[in-house]
């Protein structure tokens, strides 16, 4: 408790040192508020790191301690991801695993990520964070499910303060090996007194419950098929106990269906509601294989989704509902998901992959059903919307997801003026999504620049990438 007073303590300090900033000039800003404003020649008035005045430059305070002119720039609320694996940045494009399904890419990867060293948990943070910061990204959730010698969670939260970025660190966990039936090796599961030791220590130590949080913590148990019922009804219990949230991955692919009917007689969403991991503080990832009452269920007790278009692709799982989730009224939020199964961490590119998947299906589920009207698609809008707002509302999040008063002062801005955007300026809003994924040249988080003029400056990024590399090939070649 006195660690945590004393973070928070250096953290308000930090805070009161700060003071105001104006943000002018805009050529477009994208409020995601509540009437979804874009307001021509916008800008922020922040303070102490919280935003207290959007609108028209010309209604904003002239002055402040530092002044970010965007002429000529679109302005968007930070972009939050529900959901990642740091870790398997090391592990991207692994010829063993290009071209596996989900259960026979986690075989060949977990005795790799069985080699991993604390290092390596602080290595692969920094990477994927600089990544997500470069593509217009404020806020990640992260789920590290393998604690293999001697890492622990700590590394990444440690790691992560260095480069800026909000983390929801989730403590995910792995207890049912294959000798009780589970997926993964036994040699990379845990004792399961063990971690429900560690996550109520993490929890103390670092959740922060208050607006403006920088790291809040996340019980989550991997998957049906690598922990136990039993595990999973103690996480729920010792999350309610504290106030935190719950995570896992549910129904991403048939073979998990399958799986949870073989083994304990439900499907995956009724196994969820059985062990009481349903409500307002739950979020799963994927969800591809729901059908109708299960997305009402989901609608119904306030379970959010994160959507992860490109690794549902990448492993041949499939294409999740997600026009059927909103308009059910599901919380839905974007995510990249491990960078073994992307393998690349960009969240633009990730808001234009849900744009094209949710057409695919349609396009899929049109041909079936002729003679009806064409099933709706998801618009540009719309993805960056997921991308903001819904996944704000997937974390539990009020602070984030909209530039509005009180709102925390994360955003990123791009310069419109650029080849990828040429020929669509009629909708700079809309060339977001729809044209090539570019990085933001700003991305601010409370107020602080972390991509400043197209650079990351938090992290020498060379250096980074050097560290990075080396560290990929002491794990995959070292066999
Ligand atoms: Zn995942």
């Amino acid at each position: 408790l006195f660690v945590k007073l004393f973070v928070r303590q250096i953290g308000e300090l930090d805070r009161n040192l700060m003071s105001t900033m104006l943000v002018k000039h805009a050529l477009i800003l994208v409020t995601m508020d509540d009437h979804r404003r874009e307001i021509p020649d916008g800008g922020l008035f922040i303070r102490d790191g919280f935003i207290e005045q959007v609108g028209p430059t010309d209604e904003l305070p002239g002055e402040a301690d530092e002044v970010l002119d965007l002429s000529g720039h679109i302005l968007l609320p930070g972009l939050i991801n529900t959901h990642h694996h740091f870790y398997q940045t090391l592990t991207r494009a692994v010829p063993a695993a290009q071209d596996a399904n989900l259960f026979n890419w986690l075989k060949t990867l977990y005795p790799i990520w069985g080699r991993m060293k604390p290092e390596d948990i602080r290595i692969s943070t920094r990477t994927a964070l600089a990544e997500l910061a470069l593509s217009g990204c404020t806020t990640a959730s992260d789920h590290l499910y393998i604690y293999p010698n001697g890492a622990r969670l700590d590394d990444e939260i440690h790691a992560a303060a260095e480069v800026g970025l909000r983390l929801h660190a989730s403590r995910g966990s792995m207890s049912l090996g294959e000798s009780k039936g589970g997926l993964p090796p036994d040699a990379v599961v845990e004792d399961e007194t063990f971690i429900l030791k560690d996550s109520q220590r993490l929890i103390e130590q670092y959740h922060d419950p208050s607006p403006g949080a920088t790291v809040q913590v996340v019980l989550a148990p991997c998957s049906p098929f690598s922990v136990t019922p039993e595990l999973m009804r103690q996480s729920a219990a010792l999350a309610r106990e504290y106030g935190v949230h719950l995570h896992t991955h549910l129904a991403e692919t048939q073979d998990e269906e399958e799986f949870c009917v073989q083994k304990f007689g439900y499907r995956p969403v009724a196994y969820m509601e059985l062990l009481n991991w349903v409500g307002q503080d739950v979020w799963f990832a994927h969800s591809v294989y729901v059908n109708e009452t299960e997305i009402k269920l989901y609608a119904g007790t306030g379970c959010g989704v994160a959507h992860c278009p490109s690794s549902n692709m990448r492993l041949a799982s499939g294409i999740m509902p997600l026009v059927e989730m909103l308009q059910a009224g599901v919380k839905v939020g974007l995510g990249v998901d491990g960078s073994a199964s992307n393998d690349g961490s960009h969240m633009l590119g990730e808001a234009r992959q849900a744009l094209l998947a949710s057409r695919v299906r349609a396009g899929m589920l049109g041909a079936s059903r002729s003679g009806e009207s064409a099933p709706p698609i998801l618009t540009a809008r719309q993805a960056l919307e997921v991308a903001t707002r819904g996944s704000a509302a997937v974390l539990g999040r009020s602070d984030l997801g909209a530039l509005a008063p009180g709102k925390c002062a994360d955003f990123f801005a791009i310069n419109l003026n650029r080849l990828e955007f040429s020929g669509a300026l009629h909708d700079p809003v809309a060339a977001m999504v729809f044209c090539a994924p570019v990085q933001a040249d700003t991305t601010v988080v409370g107020g602080k620049f972390v991509v400043k003029a197209g650079e990351l400056v938090t992290l020498d990024l060379p250096r980074q990438v050097e560290a990075h590399n080396r560290a990929a090939r002491r794990l995959v070649m070292e066999l």
